[in-house]
């Protein structure tokens, strides 16, 4: 996609610190980091987000990530990452081709996960009806 800046990345015209490729994926360091060795893998074929990727692609680039991230976290001397993928700009997704976030974290980093809320038991059960509705007879 011409004004896609992930394909740029693809296609060589913006410059990237490139970490892994092969013919379907690319990944390569985050330009502004949420920790050092933040990575990014990403299909080489532009796709939108995670429901605009074929689910063959999807399963190969879950499996780049299962390949390189404990050596993206050995090279920052991390013992965990967090994997994530932003869907949507709600989400925060900034870049409009599809990529899973490879970030190395630390103990006391500074960043948390999300907090909990407590919740109704209805509200529970009516979101539970909502979602199943669609796959569970
Ligand atoms: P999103 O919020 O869409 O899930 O994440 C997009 C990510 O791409 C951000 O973490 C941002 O720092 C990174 N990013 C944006 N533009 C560039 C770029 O030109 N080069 C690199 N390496 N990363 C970028
Ligand atoms: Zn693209």
């Amino acid at each position: 996609m011409d004004d896609c800046v992930f394909c740029k990345i693809v296609s060589n015209d913006i410059p990237s610190y490139k970490v892994y490729e092969d013919e379907r994926s690319l990944a390569f360091l985050d330009i502004n980091p949420v920790n050092i060795g933040h990575t990014l893998v990403i299909p080489k074929e532009h796709h939108a987000d995670l429901s605009d990727t074929p689910p063959p692609l999807l399963a190969h680039l879950v499996g780049v990530v299962q390949k390189i991230a404990p050596t993206v976290a050995a090279s920052v001397n991390a013992e965990g990452f967090n994997l994530c993928m932003n869907n949507g700009q709600d989400a925060g997704q900034v870049i409009f081709h599809a990529h899973l976030h490879i970030i190395p974290r630390f103990p006391d980093d500074g960043h948390s996960l999300w907090s909990g809320r407590s919740i109704e038991e209805e509200e529970l059960s009516k979101t539970a009806d909502a979602i199943r509705k669609e796959f569970l007879v």
